[in-house]
């Protein structure tokens, strides 16, 4: 078997609901994620694939996903739906979608992605591991057409999101 890795960093915000520390408030880390791909045989370039193919098809896209944005599980994603759904004519739902609008979750129509926030739909928290299995589904998505074409048993290996790299890593990764 053979097997590359390619890294790439991203500033991305995120709170993880439900936590009885200090990580249930909002709160920044610069996370540096390495994307793995293996195969059983290698390509006509004696490749498994190109570096630069990674970058592009890849890491770009998750830097282009995630990079300096507030990362939602669905659950907060939910909460702000609801916000947006008030009727602005009533006097709860002016409030509260003045109050969205000040703390940087709503644009005045209603519109969250243009903030930079983007959500993990269906998952609970934005954690590290869910991170990193967003970022599976879409390598693998990327990879399986390639295997489909040239059999060499090309596959994403795995996917590690570090969420601290000093003075201690701590990571998390996703595998099959
Ligand atoms: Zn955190």
């Amino acid at each position: 078997m053979y097997r590359i890795v390619k890294a790439c960093y991203i500033d991305m915000a995120h709170r993880i609901r439900g936590h009885e520390g200090k990580c249930r408030f909002l709160h920044g880390h610069t996370c540096r994620i390495d994307v793995s791909v293996s195969c059983e045989t290698l390509n006509a370039l004696g490749m498994v694939v190109d570096f630069g193919w990674l970058k592009e098809r890849i890491l770009h896209q998750i830097e282009k996903g995630f990079d300096h944005t507030l990362v939602l599980g669905q659950p907060d994603r939910d909460g702000i739906n609801k916000i947006a759904d008030l009727d602005p004519t009533s006097g709860c739902g002016k409030c509260v979608k003045v109050l969205g609008e000040a703390l940087g979750l709503l644009t005045p129509l209603g519109s969250v992605m243009e903030l930079g926030v983007v959500t993990l739909h269906n998952m609970s928290n934005p954690t590290a591991e869910n991170l990193a299995k967003w970022c599976f589904d879409r390598a693998d998505f990327e990879i399986q057409p390639l295997e489909v074409g040239e059999k060499r048993g090309l596959k994403v290996d795995y996917i590690r999101v570090y969420e601290q790299l000093h003075p201690t890593e701590s990571y998390a990764e996703y595998f099959k």
